[in-house]
């Protein structure tokens, strides 16, 4: 089993950022370290990858490392502060993607312990529609929003560990 996560914005694309200057590149790399060391641990295979230049890069790495799933690790970000919960997004046509996304989202809400804002279909993302693996992307929690900003900076396992069971949940 081999698993291509990708870490979220990189380079010269900070992503969202709070108004603490919390980048949403940084903590989509610090869960996906996290979550990198556990799934090796557990034995599986895994290919971690940031962009530098382009989210082309990331669908052309994927489509050559046949991986078995694909994920992406985003912060959810909007203009009210208010605005909070964990999302999880697949393609429409992936029946897999879609269940993959189902797992990943409970484990996420039972690890912690936030908002289900739902799994949602989205056709219109690059690395949902260009990659061949059954892929998801995770919006773990709102960077815009306080207190879910200070769970993105002190807690970053608690993601981690929700994707990870998630993964564990799909495979078996
Ligand atoms: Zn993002």
């Amino acid at each position: 089993m081999k698993i291509f996560l990708n870490a979220g914005h990189g380079g010269c694309d900070p992503g969202a950022v709070s108004k603490n200057g919390l980048k949403e590149k940084d903590v989509a790399k610090r869960i996906c370290e996290i979550l990198t060391d556990r799934l090796k641990q557990a034995g599986y295979s895994v290919i971690l990858f940031q962009e530098q230049n382009s989210f082309t890069e990331i669908s052309k790495a994927e489509n050559k490392s046949g991986a078995d799933i694909f994920i992406s690790v985003h912060c959810n970000s909007f203009s009210s502060s208010s605005a909070n919960g964990v999302e999880t997004l697949y393609y429409p046509t992936s029946a897999k993607g879609k269940r993959l996304a189902e797992c990943i989202q409970t484990w996420l809400l039972k690890t912690t312990g936030l908002f289900n804002r739902g799994c949602k279909m989205r056709r219109d993302l690059h690395v949902l529609r260009a990659t061949k693996a059954p892929a998801v992307l995770v919006e773990t929690a709102f960077i815009s929003n306080p207190e879910e900003e200070k769970l993105l900076r002190d807690k970053p396992e608690m993601f981690a560990d929700g994707i990870l069971q998630g993964i564990k949940n799909y495979i078996n």
